[in-house]
């Protein structure tokens, strides 16, 4: 997969070149570039900002370098990356849209910062590409930074043969639209807490099914409005008992 970022902070993507994804990068499962908005620019101060239309705080990214930045990526591109924009109003980013974002050839990320990107690169690269204003969650961010190093590990991590063991990726929090059970590991007993004795029996069956009764109740405890959403062809008898 290739993934490019322009941001007016390259640094700011430093630690993708580190861990399972640095390495990914290293092995070519991953081609992530990231470019400085402000090379697009032609003003001594290499201006990428002013004041809002219309008056008001803050400053809006002028459309111009974007426009440039933009175009340089897409020329000839066939077919068009799929341009994500970081956004607080944006669709809202979840592991389902990490597995649709996964199969992709190419991502563009484009970064805002201040008030936000000039309305008219939305417009613009809406009708030459097919871009999707992202969301990280309900609250507001500096810039779009921290969104792509998120959005950009939840989709690599699904990536065949960046993670070790691709079994740890179905067991895991929102693959089935629960949360994970939880996990334990040595020792046994640690300041007199004890690993459920279930978990060592050794009977497969009974470790599946206490598992899957945690998963339903740490779901019900922390996220009720996932258990609304489960479809009922996914559950079982026994899980309504739960
Ligand atoms: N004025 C904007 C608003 O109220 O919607 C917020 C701008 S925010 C200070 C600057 C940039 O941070 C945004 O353009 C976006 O790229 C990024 N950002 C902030 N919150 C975000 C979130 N929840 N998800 C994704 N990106 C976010």
């Amino acid at each position: 997969m290739r993934i490019d970022v322009v941001t007016i902070f390259p640094e700011y993507l430093a630690p993708l070149e580190l861990s399972l994804i640095g390495k990914a990068r290293r092995t070519g499962l991953l081609d992530l570039r990231v470019h400085d908005l402000r090379t697009f620019t032609h003003d001594r101060h290499r201006t990428v900002d002013d004041a809002p239309a219309g008056g008001g705080a803050g400053m809006v990214m002028r459309p111009e370098p974007w426009g440039e930045a933009l175009d340089s990526l897409l020329e000839g591109a066939q077919p068009a990356p799929v341009v994500l924009v970081p956004s607080p109003s944006g669709t809202p980013f979840t592991q389902a849209f990490a597995h649709q974002l996964a199969a992709q050839p190419w991502l563009v990320f484009a970064c805002g910062r201040y008030e936000g990107i000039d309305e008219r690169v939305f417009e613009e690269y809406g009708e030459r590409a097919r871009l999707v204003p992202v969301s990280l969650g309900d609250y507001v961010l500096n810039g779009g930074e921290v969104a792509v190093l998120a959005i950009v590990e939840a989709v690599a991590r699904l990536l065949p043969g960046v993670i070790g063991n691709a079994e740890s990726l179905v067991e895991e929090s929102h693959a089935d639209g629960l949360l994970e059970y939880p996990v334990y590991t040595r020792p046994a007993s640690w300041r007199g807490r004890d690993v459920p004795a279930v978990l060592g029996s050794g009977h497969h069956a009974q470790v599946t099914r206490w598992r899957r009764d945690q998963q339903l109740r740490r779901t019900s405890e922390r996220r009720p409005d996932l258990i609304e959403r489960l479809d009922p062809v996914d559950t079982d008898p026994q899980d309504r008992a739960t």
